[in-house]
């Protein structure tokens, strides 16, 4: 799915066939975890292949690497052209751009040696699907950050994540809703939540949780659309009282939520506030953004 022979993706400073790239079994990244992936999406817009806010992206994976001691060689506007020359070798046009920073070979655990940057895009469908979402709350609880920095895509802090996922569907729902260590409610184990109560969409605040990009986006489409948004903590009742609610990241885009542990949320899904975001950002990203360098 995700590569076949003639699929090329950037390693370590080149293009190549993804199925000649390999890393070391003796990466630091494969034994603890010390990674930092980024999760990017290009749509086919009326003016041609866009990807959607690729310096927002670039910039959370260079801060994270600085915050986890990694070498990262690269600024955002080279990556930018990275990523579109990886959708042009591979005739990507909707296409979700993976690239994930691994730490070379060390068995030790000190951070700061040579770290190799992978690239990769694929067509991808929407993460969660298109339908309305069965959740339930996972015994699992998101990582703290007294732990490691919770800003950026670190992947051992994905453990949980798949745990929480993994533990919910097969209790028959689709997604987890992860808690903080406070037993507040903080995001899905790929995405950011927003719950809605009287017309106003609410979502927790930074601080346990990924500051999602298209978190940050519906933000910003909710104000233009007049639609009130609080960032403040939300309580496992609050969520179960919703009127409705959405996952937002980059690969779920906005996905309606329709229940959570079995209790239905309020309002029919197209009659909430929730909806109208869902089609904004669908427009949105379909919509021509610049990118920082021209195609050729
Ligand atoms: N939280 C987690 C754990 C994620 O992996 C993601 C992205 N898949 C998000 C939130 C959403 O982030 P963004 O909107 O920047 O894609």
């Amino acid at each position: 799915m995700y590569y076949n022979d003639k699929t090329v993706s950037f390693f370590d400073g080149k293009f190549l066939k993804s199925k000649e790239t390999s890393i070391s079994p003796y990466s630091q990244s494969l034994h603890y975890g010390l990674g930092i992936f980024e999760g990017l999406k290009a749509y086919q817009t009326q003016h041609g292949v866009r990807i959607f806010k690729p310096m927002e992206h670039f910039a959370r994976m260079k801060k994270t690497a600085e915050a986890l001691h990694m070498k990262f060689d690269y600024d955002t506007a080279e990556l930018e052209k990275i990523a579109y020359e990886l959708l042009e070798r591979n005739k990507l046009k909707n296409a979700y751009i993976r690239p994930i920073l691994i730490a070379a070979d060390n068995i030790g655990l000190m951070a700061g040696g040579d770290t190799k940057l992978f690239m990769a895009a694929w067509k991808w469908p929407r993460y969660l699907g298109d339908r309305l979402l069965n959740t339930c709350i996972s015994p699992y609880v998101r990582i703290s950050p007294k732990e490691t920095p919770v800003m950026g895509k670190i992947t051992g802090n994905y453990v949980p994540n798949i745990m929480a996922s993994t533990e919910a569907k097969q209790r028959g729902f689709d997604e987890a809703i992860m808690l903080d260590e406070n037993g507040c409610v903080a995001q899905a184990p790929g995405s950011n939540i927003f719950i809605e109560k009287d017309g106003v969409l609410i979502t927790p605040p930074l601080g346990h949780i990924i500051p999602g990009i298209t978190r940050a986006t519906v933000i910003d489409l909710a104000k233009s659309l007049k639609i009130e948004v609080r960032e403040r903590i939300i309580t496992v009742e609050e969520l179960l009282e919703a009127d409705a609610a959405i996952f937002t990241g980059t690969a779920t885009e906005v996905a309606g939520i329709a229940s959570v542990d079995g209790n239905l949320l309020k309002l029919p899904f197209n009659k909430s506030q929730c909806a109208r975001i869902a089609e904004a950002y669908n427009e949105l990203v379909h919509s021509v953004h610049e990118p920082a360098y021209t195609i050729i």
